[in-house]
């Protein structure tokens, strides 16, 4: 859902005159609660008016791709779909079946690879040879770092919300400058760069942070923030990756491991958790944020998914259905990706097990945080 650097997009308008963009639902998008629905519909409507405008045939579907391609095919002809390529296994099932479906009719398929910093094919690795532990993957890739430059618009286009949040964090705030100090913060707005939602939605390229953030380091300042923001997105490409190579292996209680597994389906404690009536009042305010506003900062997902698995026990994907329909940045492969990470049942055979009470001590020191999020009764 952008017009800047969107290979599907120009290569659409380049070799074609007529065209009908088509935005579906995706399976997970149908289990998405109020908030990211409403997130993704407001970023369908202003993509859709800048498309239009420019005489463009638009539309929106509740049928999933393959099902409504099908069922379009019927009533109009048409021999080309341009399409850009997902990483999680759900979403590549669908793309599958796009795929027999043109086989079947005669009909071109070009589908690109652009929702990563690096595209696959520009790794310096194979999938199947693309290393395990992050740390190994970082190494590798900043060895032979190949970030492709970005797509001109093609045509001349107002700022969506994306990139206004980008210029606001990096060019108008300078917030860029203390990121590394700062992203651990809970409560102020500019204490990360809250690029995920648009990241995740398709409306910025991680490319396009990552060109930004040289041009910053190379006209105004170069530090160890700018290059964390590079360093976080390297973690964005990870799981992408990751979630390519191992497929609907991640969205599986016992993941990547063979190992006994064990745990509890306690619905009571599991309830408490969702609701915010733990006895830990981080871990609530925590949940009350993500109940309340479809949000929550890196620093609480963590301790808020440790404290399901290590402190109550309980099976980690029903955190990970629950942050699927709350979250309103939801991705499905960042999503898994981290949960199942966090179980100790991915790629760190360490499961981590956070402290709440010290991560409260230290990240919300004054209890700032957990007075504005408690719950009724709690904390004073
Ligand atoms: P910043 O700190 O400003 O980071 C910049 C960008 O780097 C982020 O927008 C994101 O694209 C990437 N990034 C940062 N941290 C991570 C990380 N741990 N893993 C992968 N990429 C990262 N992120 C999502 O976008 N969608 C999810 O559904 C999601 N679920 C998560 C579930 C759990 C249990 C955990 C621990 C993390 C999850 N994350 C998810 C990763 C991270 O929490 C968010 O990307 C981040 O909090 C978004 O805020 P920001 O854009 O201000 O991040």
């Amino acid at each position: 859902m952008r017009i800047s650097d969107n290979l599907t997009l120009a290569r659409c308008l380049e070799q074609n005159q007529d065209i009908i963009f088509v935005f579906s639902m995706t399976k997970s998008l149908k289990r998405a609660g109020h908030f990211r629905r409403k997130f993704m519909s407001d970023c369908f409507n202003s993509f859709k008016s800048e498309l239009e405008d420019r005489g463009f045939t638009v539309l929106a579907t509740e049928y999933c791709f393959p099902d409504f391609i099908s069922t379009f095919f019927q009533t109009r002809t048409f021999n080309s779909i341009y399409c850009t390529q997902e990483y999680s296994w759900e979403e590549r099932q669908e793309e599958l079946l796009v795929q027999e479906f043109c086989k079947k009719n005669d009909i071109s398929l070009q589908s690109f690879d652009q929702g990563t910093l690096i595209a696959h094919n520009d790794l310096p690795f194979s999938l199947e040879n693309m290393p395990f532990v992050f740390t190994d993957f970082r190494k590798k890739i900043e060895l032979e770092l190949n970030i492709k430059p970005i797509i001109p618009a093609p045509f001349s286009h107002v700022q969506n919300l994306g990139m206004m949040r980008l210029n606001h964090y990096i060019w108008k705030t300078h917030a860029v400058q203390t990121y590394k100090e700062s992203r651990n913060g809970m409560l102020r707005f500019d204490d990360s760069t809250k690029l995920s939602p648009w990241l995740n939605a398709g409306l910025l390229s991680p490319r396009t942070v990552y060109h930004e953030l040289k041009k910053y380091e190379n006209e105004v300042c170069e530090n160890d923030s700018t290059y964390w923001l590079f360093f976080e997105l390297l973690w964005r490409d990870y799981f992408k990756f990751f979630s390519l190579k191992y497929g609907h292996r991640i969205f599986m209680t016992k993941g990547l491991s063979s190992s006994y597994y064990s745990h509890q389906n306690d619905t009571k404690n599991f309830e408490a958790w969702c609701t915010g009536k733990t006895s830990d009042s981080f871990i609530n305010a925590c949940m009350n944020e993500l109940n309340q506003t479809g949000w929550m900062s890196n620093r609480g997902r963590q301790n808020v998914a440790s404290f399901l698995i290590h402190d109550l026990g309980i099976n980690w994907t029903w955190g990970a259905s629950y942050f699927e329909e709350k979250l309103f940045d939801y991705d499905p492969d960042l999503n898994w990706g981290n949960w199942l990470y966090l179980s100790g049942r991915g790629s760190d055979p360490r499961a981590r097990k956070f402290n709440t009470i010290k991560q409260a001590e230290i990240y919300d020191p004054q209890g700032e945080y957990r007075q504005f999020w408690r719950s009724p009764n709690e904390y004073p």
